[in-house]
């Protein structure tokens, strides 16, 4: 399944990066249960771990780590 990085912003539609989240697929929510707003910016899975993807939502990266091979 394809993932990706998806930006939450501190306030809705703000320029302020709160942090990062992993989504799978189309999913209208990351995989913390968070409803994001899908016209924010993304990012590719592969970004995970570097620093264009800091800070990163904790829950995110540990269910991330447990589905990826
Ligand atoms: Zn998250």
């Amino acid at each position: 399944m394809e993932h990706h990085i998806i930006a939450e912003m501190t306030e809705p539609g703000g320029s302020t990066l709160k942090e990062w989240h992993m989504v799978r697929g189309e999913q209208p929510e990351s995989m913390c249960g968070r409803e994001l707003d899908l016209s924010a910016q993304k990012l590719s899975s592969d970004a995970w771990g570097t620093d264009q993807a800091r800070p990163f939502c904790h829950t995110c990266g540990a269910l991330f780590l447990r589905e990826v091979p």
